[in-house]
């Protein structure tokens, strides 16, 4: 055995997927060598996550091999992969809400449940690593950053060998994201391997010693981030070169607006934040962004925004001069107004109905797919 090959913790051959008759991964050759953080790279669809879940036997490959430690392994599921020393924080979160961190670990951990110790162990590592939790607390109290350390800290428990962390900076604030290479590091000097996704490429170069790109399901190159730029690595990503479009200049139409005036709405919960006399103007062709540390009003603002909270009164939100404070969702869509909320999957669709389902969840509104109730659409239901 090469001293190379004594290295290497995991490893990937060929490794091939498809979704019917789409390829999602195309014959993957992938390493991760001992201690390494690792980033995997593409765009989004570029099959990332589906790639992780093979390695963390969520997916079953349609052929191509994994090799833990120069052993070939056929990994029966998540258990098995954990059992060998692989963990992974996924992109949506697997804790219950109304559950507290304690409980929600307990449920993950092997063998006889004993509350006691396992509060011990939590306060151990999180001290170990400086992820502060307290175990009593509801999840439904954390703010998204603190869930996410539940998570590292429910694979720790486990002791990992390779942690496989999906998009972990994607929902988190710049303190949040330097607090967590600072966990990221530490589990690396101890030998821990990290495969770590994301597709901001300035972290990349900042936190990882090499990265693979994967585009449209195929391995277009593993290299060293120390040899690239932000630039080089997102051509390699979309397989051109990238043009800028700053230089773009907006066509801004002030007959056409967003009037937000003196809203504001209390408190509802001990959790909750009170909108405090909000004043914004946004002009047609106009992008307004909205700044602030996450759990400060940015959930209350679109809650009440998009009417899924009413509040009283009149004259508080303005939509082309037409007054829309106390419309209803609906109401407020026929008027032209779409909303993405934060948390897709379940606030904004349902993620077992397909593509067409989902849209006609809205679209009848418009009465384009529907007459009285009958769907005039291609739409599929099962
Ligand atoms: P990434 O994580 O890089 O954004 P994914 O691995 O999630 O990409 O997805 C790669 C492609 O495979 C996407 O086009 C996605 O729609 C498709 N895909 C992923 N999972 C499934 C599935 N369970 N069924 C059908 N298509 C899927
Ligand atoms: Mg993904």
């Amino acid at each position: 055995m090469t001293e190379q090959s004594n290295k290497i913790l995991l490893s990937a051959n060929n490794l091939t997927k498809t979704f019917g008759n789409f390829n999602a991964n195309e014959k993957v050759d992938f390493s991760i060598l001992k201690g390494e953080i690792h980033a995997l790279l593409g765009e989004n669809g570029a099959g990332k996550s589906t790639f992780v879940k093979m390695i963390y036997g969520l997916l079953k490959p349609d052929y191509g091999e994994i090799y833990w430690k120069n052993n070939i392994i056929d990994l029966s599921g998540p258990r098995h992969a954990r059992d060998l020393g692989i963990g992974m924080v996924f992109q949506h979160f697997s804790l219950f809400d109304a559950l507290t961190v304690l409980e929600n670990i307990s449920l993950a951990m092997p063998g006889k449940l004993d509350l006691f110790g396992l509060e011990n162990k939590i306060n151990n590592v999180s001290q170990e690593y400086g992820l502060q939790i307290d175990p009593h607390s509801r999840i439904y109290n954390l703010s998204v950053g603190e869930q996410q350390r539940v998570e590292i800290i429910r694979c720790l428990l486990q002791d990992p060998e390779l942690l496989i962390m999906d998009e972990p900076t994607s929902v988190l604030t710049p303190q949040e994201i330097s607090k967590l290479f600072d966990v990221l590091l530490k589990l690396s000097d101890k030998g821990c391997s990290i495969l770590f996704i994301t597709h901001k490429l300035e972290e990349v170069r900042s936190l990882t010693s090499r990265a693979t790109i994967l585009r449209r399901g195929a391995n277009v190159g593993t290299v060293n981030t120390s040899d690239h730029t932000a630039k080089s690595l997102s051509q390699m990503m979309v397989g051109h070169e990238v043009i800028d479009t700053n230089s773009k200049t907006l066509k801004i139409d002030n007959s056409n607006s967003l009037l937000i005036k003196d809203l504001s709405r209390p408190a509802e919960t001990r959790f909750s934040i009170s909108l405090k006399n909000i004043n914004l103007k946004v002009n047609g062709g106009e992008i307004l962004g909205i700044a602030g540390i996450a759990g400060n009003g940015q959930y209350e603002l679109m809650e009440t925004l998009i009417g899924e909270h009413i509040i009283n009164d009149e004259q508080k939100i303005i939509f082309n001069n037409k007054d829309l404070t106390m419309l209803k969702p609906n109401k407020r869509r026929e008027e032209g107004i779409s909303f993405i909320p934060e948390e897709r999957i379940g606030h904004a669709t349902v993620s077992n109905f397909n593509l067409s389902e989902n849209y006609y969840l809205t679209d009848y509104i418009n009465k384009k797919s529907s007459n009285y109730g009958i769907i005039k659409a291609m739409v599929r239901f099962r």
